[in-house]
């Protein structure tokens, strides 16, 4: 329903709790309220607060609102119009190359406020910053899954919050010291902070860094926003920055550093009279291993950003879960899980092959045979696999659990989802020496993989929408839903990933229903229902943003 809600009235809103959760890589990093309101069944969210929450950098401009977003050294401007359903995005300094989405409806300003629709909002930033911002309803909070370096940013956007502060304010009480933005600026042997100021100096105090690497700047009377003082990093020098307002009306500013990777060889604090700034520094021994890595991610991070731009629908894998002397799990009546999905990837692979001829399928196996889970990602990397889907079926102690799962790699959401992983990632056990073959999937290992899946967790997780859709119409297996967790298997494609569970074997019933040729055909065909339904989305979306040629087919 396009365009309906600028009518909307938001006068006799109820103030709504809202949350906004930041995690980066699998942690949370912060979380902080945002301004929301509740108006005919609808949480609305305020698009300032918003992006203030996210550490973006926002000015309003009559009926407009932007937002600006710092990315590998590049500015991104969001452009929001009152009233207007159509989004822009481009590069600071032109209007020209940038990309315009649809929301579904159009912001409301009221009270100055830009509020939409908080799973509008959520969709807003996903489709802009390409990073997975999703709203939970039931847990009232909106989660940003943002890695957390903005590889190759060097300028933070604290300084500009800063700016944004005085923007229009009252004029600030002369005599009073306000920090009103951080700078952090990362070198090769060492890290400086740069805390603007305006107002009279006031005095301060460094304590070097303790034993931990806590080090602290106290300023003896000082105010400013402890939202805007706060960061942390995922490589570097410094892990994380933050003020803690005293009692005393003074303000301590705790910096930890990264004492595992950096010998801290020499630390200090002074005053910088013509910026008016305070400003600390930290000297350490190079890390050799730690820039390297840091480079890695960067090198990454830019490849995967192409492989996106010209991600096109002509490969699919399909993985066929277990096999040879790993039968995965195993009905009460004796049928062994790696028979029945063999069963049903050759089905899919011979609808999909009929359907479209535009479209390669790979197998990783196309008969009974073991296949190390790390070999699975590894042949779908190098057949050029533009979509992975692996399939399986369940099985839980509990005999009277049945439905179909469908998930993506991420972070465990809840215990059963951790459950179903570690049942999957047991066939590791069956391979030969795996203590020493996986000794690969290190920390540094996770990371690059996740990095890699994160790039495509949205893809993967509209992909799994809709696989478990199409199976849902056409079985009688209920869908239980799309779930997150971190298989071992989605974490070697660098592609779209999902891994289907096609319903439970350990249930007798299900047993029996997934033994028949016609259910297995027909879980077959709601997967590729479900395939066709985001291809169809998918090209819908390219054409629309106008960011790609038109697909095939
Ligand atoms: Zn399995």
């Amino acid at each position: 329903m396009p365009g309906r809600l600028s009518a909307v009235s938001l006068d006799n809103a109820q103030q709504e709790k809202l949350s906004l959760h930041v995690v980066k890589g699998f942690r949370l990093d912060y979380k902080q309220q945002v301004s929301a309101v509740k108006a005919g069944g609808i949480v609305y969210v305020d698009l300032e607060s918003m992006s203030r929450a996210m550490r973006l950098f926002n000015k309003q401009e009559g009926s407009e609102l932007k937002i600006a977003y710092e990315n590998g050294g590049q500015t991104s401007v969001c452009r929001i119009g009152e009233g207007n359903n159509f989004v822009s995005f481009a590069p600071e300094k032109f209007l020209a190359g940038g990309r315009v989405i649809q929301l579904r409806s159009a912001p409301v300003l009221q009270k100055g406020k830009f509020w939409l629709p908080a799973v509008d909002a959520a969709r807003l930033f996903s489709l802009w910053m390409d990073r997975e911002v999703v709203y939970d309803r039931a847990k009232r909070r909106i989660e940003a899954f943002l890695w957390s370096s903005r590889p190759g940013s060097r300028k933070k956007m604290i300084g500009l919050v800063g700016n944004q502060k005085n923007f229009g304010a009252k004029p600030q009480d002369k005599r009073q010291t306000v920090i009103t933005g951080m700078e952090v600026k990362k070198l090769t042997n060492g890290a400086v902070i740069r805390l603007r100021a305006s107002g009279a100096k006031t005095a301060a105090s460094f304590i070097k860094p303790d034993a931990q690497g806590t080090a602290s700047l106290t300023l003896q009377s000082a105010e400013g926003n402890p939202a805007d003082i706060f960061r942390t990093f995922k490589s570097g020098i410094v892990k994380q920055i933050r003020a803690i307002p005293l009692g005393s009306g003074a303000m301590q500013i705790s910096i930890v550093l990264n004492t595992r990777y950096y010998k801290i060889k020499s630390s200090g604090y002074t005053w910088d009279p013509e910026t008016n700034s305070y400003v600390v520094s930290f000297l350490n021994d190079i890390d050799v291993q730690e820039v390297y890595r840091t480079e890695k991610q960067k090198q990454i991070t830019r490849e995967l950003a192409k492989d996106l731009q010209k991600w096109k629908f002509d490969t699919i894998v399909l993985d066929a879960g277990h096999g040879g002397k790993d039968p995965g799990a195993i009905g009460p009546s004796g049928t062994r899980e790696k028979d029945i999905v063999l069963k049903i990837v050759r089905d899919l692979g011979a609808i999909i092959e009929r359907e479209w001829p535009d479209v390669k399928v790979v197998y990783t196996r196309k008969d009974d045979r073991f296949i190390p889970l790390k070999q699975r990602g590894k042949i779908a990397n190098r057949n050029g696999g533009k979509l992975f889907v692996s399939i399986h079926c369940n099985a839980a102690k509990n005999r009277s659990a049945r439905g179909a799962e469908v998930y993506i790699l991420g972070p465990h959401k809840n215990e059963a989802a951790l459950r179903v992983a570690m049942l999957e990632n047991e066939a590791i056990k069956q391979e030969e020496d795996y203590k020493e073959k996986y000794k690969g999937f290190s920390e540094e290992h996770m990371i690059m993989s996740s990095l890699a899946q994160n790039a495509f967790t949205l893809q993967s997780k509209e992909v799994a929408r809709h696989v478990l859709e199409g199976m849902e119409k056409k079985t009688k297996i209920n869908g239980r839903g799309v779930r997150q967790a971190g298989f071992m298997v989605l974490w070697t494609p660098s592609m779209p990933s999902v891994l289907v569970e096609a319903g439970y074997l350990s249930n007798r019933q299900e047993e029996k229903m997934l033994l028949r040729r016609q259910v297995q055909i027909r879980i077959a065909q709601g997967i590729f229902n479900g395939l066709k339904q985001y291809r169809m989305s998918y090209e819908r979306q390219r054409v629309a943003s106008g960011s790609g040629e038109r697909l095939k087919g």
